[in-house]
C-alpha cells in the first residue's frame, strides 16, 4: 500500500501547513482584522439588495458571515452609495486589512454558542438619512484560532512524533545489541561462534 502511505505524507503535509497558517492568522489577528468579502447588489429603484459574503480572522477568531441589506423607499439607492462611502466597499471582491480596534470585539458581544464555535443572528430595521428605511440580516459562525490549529496540527504531529520516537528506540536497540523489532536481548542467545545470531528467537525477525 505504498500508494496510500504517500496520500497520508501529503494529507499530513497539508494539514500541518495549514495549522502553522492559522497559527500566524492568530498571532496576527489581535492586532490586525483581515477579511476578505464578495459583494453583490441586485434590484434597482425603490428596492435594492446588497449581499456581503465573506471570511475575516480577527480577535483570536476565524469568522465566516452573511450580511444582507434590504433598502426600500425612493432613498434607495443613495442608501446604498452611502454605505459604500462610509465602507470603502465596492460590488466584486474586497480585501482588508485594518488595525483592530474596539468594534472587533463588539461584533462579538453576546453571541451564542459552544466552547470554541459561537455564532450569532441579527436583523435590524434602520431609518436611513436618505427618506429609504433599510433592513439588515446578518449571520456569522466564528471559530477559534486554537481549536482551529489544534483540529489540523493534532494528526500530523503526533504521527511526527511516534515516528522520531521509534527512530529513536531502533537506534538505541541496534547499539545494545537487541532484536531492532521487538527489544529482545540477542546477544542472550549464542550462535556457537562468538557473534550474534542472525535470527531473532523471539519474534523471527532477521537481525
Ligand atoms: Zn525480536
Amino acid at each position: 500500500m505504498r500508494w496510500m502511505r504517500r496520500l497520508a505524507w501529503v494529507l499530513k503535509s497539508v494539514l500541518l501547513v495549514t495549522s502553522i497558517v492559522v497559527c500566524v492568522l492568530w498571532m496576527r489577528s489581535y492586532w490586525r482584522a483581515d477579511w476578505i468579502r464578495y459583494i453583490e447588489v441586485s434590484g434597482a429603484g425603490e428596492l435594492i439588495t446588497r449581499k456581503i459574503s465573506g471570511a475575516g480572522s480577527m480577535s483570536g477568531c476565524v469568522v465566516v458571515g452573511v450580511s444582507r441589506a434590504f433598502m426600500t423607499g425612493v432613498g434607495a439607492g443613495d442608501d446604498l452609495r452611502e454605505e459604500f462611502g462610509l465602507t470603502g466597499l465596492s460590488p466584486g471582491w474586497n480585501a482588508r486589512s485594518r488595525p483592530l480596534d474596539s468594534s472587533g470585539l463588539r461584533y462579538y458581544d453576546d453571541d451564542s454558542g459552544w466552547g470554541p464555535v459561537r455564532w450569532k443572528r441579527e436583523i435590524s430595521e434602520v431609518l436611513t438619512h436618505n427618506s429609504g428605511r433599510s433592513r439588515e440580516d446578518m449571520q456569522y459562525v466564528r471559530v477559534s484560532d486554537w481549536s482551529l490549529a489544534t483540529v489540523f496540527g493534532a494528526w500530523p504531529i503526533t504521527s511526527s512524533m511516534l515516528s522520531a520516537r521509534h527512530t529513536i528506540q531502533r537506534r538505541r536497540r541496534a547499539r545494545a545489541g537487541l532484536c531492532l523489532a521487538c527489544g529482545y536481548d540477542l546477544r542472550a542467545t549464542p550462535d556457537g561462534t562468538g557473534g550474534l545470531v542472525t535470527r531473532c528467537p523471539e519474534c523471527g525477525r532477521e537481525a
